[in-house]
């Protein structure tokens, strides 16, 4: 257990960064998950944090150590990769030993921890058993006693569901969750997956082209995006693009909207489906304006509307599939109504 800074850290090959000025800051015990789009940084940034890939510039400290130059077997992190990476002709026991063999540990206290090291995941009576005789998420959690074995201070995983199936996944995010809050292990955790991340983690680090976007809570970074990248990555947003002129945007569309934020110059507006109302008749509202529905697509007690309120104005709004519902169908005309909000951003040439 352990804090683990991260200070300015970029990993440059040649002109290219693959990770730029990346800094975080992971509380002891805290579970933090780096999220992004693919090729955006994020195994490079766990990679150097373990020592396989060092960094071009920046720091890392580990418990307040600088571990910036120490190879990985000095670092005291424990690395769970997506495939599991056991091996195959050695039993579940031996696989969790391997390790600890190789540093020349004893072997009482090899077995002892072995053993204790698979109670934690709950595979201590199957420590006979080959990789092939067990499930995905078997062999996944003998990749995580594996890390354990070693009680290291910090916990790397990197994508360590996403060779499992959707139910699987689901019972091993629980399990890898539960095990982290009980031994307090700071845990640093790479998905593209929004629902795992938001399902497990502290604290979500957005990263784009390399960068950090944005560090928050899951509600943070859902309530109050900080670009209009993460407004469109983290949940959904429907994007209006205008100029805004203090708080009124003129739409491409030529519509007059009230924002809660007040910019000057080209922007773009994020709306939340569920903040966007839609109904028969003109509804009291910051913002109401009439459209036609493009198209409507059900997701069960869900729905989305898709309307147009011009050639160039597209709107999401999210209904609920409830009783007495107004729920319209493609080509209706109708209105959509929303709050002033906050979620507008200056363009940067991102569509
Ligand atoms: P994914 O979700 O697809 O695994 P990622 O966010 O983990 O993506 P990284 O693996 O960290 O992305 O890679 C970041 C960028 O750095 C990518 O554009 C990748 O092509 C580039 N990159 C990674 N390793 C090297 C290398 N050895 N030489 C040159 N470029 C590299």
């Amino acid at each position: 257990m352990a804090r683990l800074e991260i200070d300015r850290v970029s990993k440059r090959y040649g002109e290219f960064h693959a990770a730029r000025e990346v800094c975080l800051d992971v509380a002891e015990g805290e579970f933090v998950v780096l999220l992004g789009p693919s090729g955006c940084g994020k195994t490079t940034t766990l990679r150097m944090i373990a020592g396989f890939i060092e960094p071009t510039e920046g720091t890392i400290r580990i418990g307040g150590r600088d571990v910036t130059g120490l190879p990985p077997w000095k670092r005291n992190t424990g690395l769970v990769f997506q495939n599991y990476a056991l091996f195959p002709h050695m039993t579940v026991g031996q696989n969790v030993a391997f390790g600890l063999e190789m540093r020349g540990i004893g072997k009482s206290e090899i077995e002892g921890r072995v053993k204790e090291a698979l109670r934690l995941v709950r595979l201590d009576h199957l420590a006979e058993r080959y990789p092939r005789q067990m499930s995905g998420g078997q062999q996944q959690r003998v990749a995580l006693a594996r890390s354990l074995v070693f009680r290291p201070d910090v916990l790397l995983l990197d994508e360590p569901l996403s060779n499992l199936d959707a139910k699987l996944r689901g019972e091993v995010r629980v399990e890898i969750r539960s095990l982290q809050q009980r031994l307090g292990i700071t845990t640093i955790m790479v998905t593209h997956d929004q629902e795992e991340a938001l399902t497990m983690a502290d604290r979500l680090v957005v990263m784009s082209e390399g960068a950090v976007q944005q560090v928050g809570s899951q509600r943070d970074l859902y309530e109050r995006p900080a670009s209009r990248f993460v407004a469109g990555f983290v949940g959904r947003s429907s994007f209006v693009h205008g100029r805004m002129n203090g708080e009124r945007m003129t739409s491409l569309g030529g519509l007059d909207i009230r924002c809660g934020r007040s910019l000057v110059g080209d922007a773009v507006l994020a709306l939340r489906p569920e903040r966007v109302r839609v109904g028969p008749e003109p509804m009291a509202a910051d913002n109401c304006f009439a459209g036609v529905v493009d198209f409507v697509s059900y997701m069960g007690g869900l729905i989305d509307v898709h309307v147009a309120l011009s050639p160039e104005d597209r709107v999401v709004a999210q209904v609920v599939n409830g009783e007495g519902s107004f729920v319209p169908e493609a080509g209706d005309k109708v209105h959509v109504a929303w709050s002033a909000c906050a979620t507008v951003f200056p363009a940067t040439g991102e569509h």
